[in-house]
């Protein structure tokens, strides 16, 4: 007979990755579960291989250890043939760091990113053990606590979520974590923890509001059972109080993006009208260029990293872009220090901090012009005109960068098939701009749909993409 740990070493022998299922990695916490009173499990609701990829996971993991009374441990989806052997041995859902079932933890904190997770998430609550219904969950279960970006509307998940965190989790995980504290000390009920947690700013109990439904699936009313008639996201003010963490975790196997992630700030000053990021996350702030560049000295220290990623919703309208960047390539005079910008406005200023990147050492460029004509670049307030991009192109190109990357959306409202082929047409000039220092431009699609809290949510698709055009 093995024991349930013998039997996993043996499962992973047997599955793809199996290094993805280890711990231990280079910075991750170990803390002993038995010594701590709260115990988290933060779950991100997707591959290891992209959870680790989520600052927002590594912020909340250093917070919670970092409270001498608490304790938090990583938990990811397994592959679908690492499920299938431990559904087969009935080995529930497990810890990272200590292999301890989920069902154990005193919170199970999801952390989802998009609307395409809600079924992994409801997999994985049905993978630990746990009932999938909040309503179906006995005294003795965890809080199944969901947040991130997709729980802005949280409706879809409500049935099966005890709690939500709306908003900024910093400050928020450690009240959740206070609070828990409080009713293992004085033995409270389930509900009156959830009655306490209620007080919270950001955190929405679905069972404390009775929501109906009109035949066709929206929201026909929304009624308070308690004295809390409305619930406000949770907002930071200050990100200097919680940096990004300075010994972020480094994987031991390959994962998406391979490399040092700093928050620049959050939040973005353009007002698209599809972007959900750009309205969820007002106002913008920035964390302040000191702490930024000890911050990247500290991070690429403790990690050996040799690409850092100033990462934001729009890296070119951080304040003291010039200051941060000039400090870090000063600090890091070595050819191998990679600085990546992931998302630049289309314009000459980010081809001038391109540039600077440049000295440092080269990896992408990333734009997203989003439409291919000006007409519906105005109607989603992109505002670029065709003139900057192509000229933001062209300085690019001559600089010798090989790897642009343009982000198109189609399917916006009130998009037309000129509008579309106004993507060809941008991608032919660019290609033609390219030609001679570039290998042939290649493409994919995926169609846009108009995300709640938009002013396009709900604006109908426009017509029938073909795709092979
Ligand atoms: S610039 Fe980018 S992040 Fe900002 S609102 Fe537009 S799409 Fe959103």
């Amino acid at each position: 007979m093995f024991s349930r740990n013998e039997l996993y070493e043996k499962i992973l022998t047997r599955v793809r990755k199996p290094s993805q299922y280890i711990d231990r990695e280079f910075n991750s916490i170990h803390k002993d579960p038995a010594q701590c009173k709260v115990k988290i499990a933060l779950v991100f609701p997707d591959l290891y291989e992209i959870g680790m990829c989520n600052l927002g996971i590594q912020i909340l993991y250093h917070i919670v250890n970092d409270m001498p009374q608490a304790v938090a441990e990583r938990v990811f989806a397994p592959w679908v043939d690492m499920e299938e052997e431990m559904r087969h041995h009935h080995i529930s859902l497990l810890s990272l760091e200590s292999r301890t079932p989920v069902r154990e933890f005193d919170i199970v904190g999801f952390s989802i990113q998009h609307e395409l997770c809600f079924t992994t998430v409801l997999n994985l609550i049905d993978l630990a053990g746990l009932a999938v219904r909040a309503s179906h969950r006995s005294e003795a279960d965890p809080l199944v606590i969901a947040g991130g970006p997709a729980t802005f509307n949280p409706e879809p998940l409500a049935p099966f979520m005890d709690a939500f965190a709306i908003g900024d989790g910093e400050e928020l995980i450690q009240e959740i974590v206070q609070v828990v504290e409080k009713s293992k000390e004085e033995n409270w009920s389930r509900g009156k923890i959830l009655e306490n947690l209620a007080h919270l700013e950001g955190i929405y109990i679905p069972s404390d509001f009775e929501v109906t439904y009109r035949e066709e699936g929206t929201i026909a009313s929304i009624k308070p059972l308690s004295s809390r008639k409305m619930v406000h996201k949770r907002l930071l003010k200050d990100l200097n109080v919680f940096p990004s963490p300075g010994s972020p975790i480094v994987p031991h196997t390959e994962v998406i993006h391979d490399r040092c992630n700093i928050e620049i700030m959050r939040g973005c000053t353009h007002g698209c009208r599809f972007c959900q990021a750009g309205i969820i996350y007002r106002p913008v702030r920035e964390r302040s260029a000191q702490k930024l560049i000890h911050l990247s000295r500290e991070t690429l220290q403790s990690t050996g990293y040799d690409e850092l990623s100033l990462a934001s919703l729009s890296t070119s309208d951080y304040s003291s872009i010039h200051e941060v960047l000039r400090q870090i390539l000063r600090d890091h005079e070595t050819p191998t220090l990679s600085v990546s910008l992931p998302s630049l406005r289309t314009d000459s200023f980010s081809v001038y901090l391109a540039e600077k990147v440049q000295e440092g050492g080269r990896s992408g460029l990333t734009f997203a012009p989003e439409a291919g004509t000006q007409r519906l670049r105005n109607i989603i307030n992109k505002n670029i005109s065709q003139e900057d991009i192509e000229k933001c192109m062209e300085v690019a190109f001559r600089q010798g960068w090989r790897k642009i990357k343009l982000y198109f959306m189609v399917g916006l409202p009130y998009e037309t098939h000129e509008d579309v082929e106004g993507i060809v047409d941008l991608v032919k000039k660019i290609e033609t701009l390219a030609r001679e220092v570039l290998p042939p431009l290649g493409g994919k699609e995926n169609p846009a749909y108009g995300k709640y809290f938009t002013p396009l949510y709900q604006v109908p698709y426009p017509f029938s993409v073909d795709s092979s055009k």
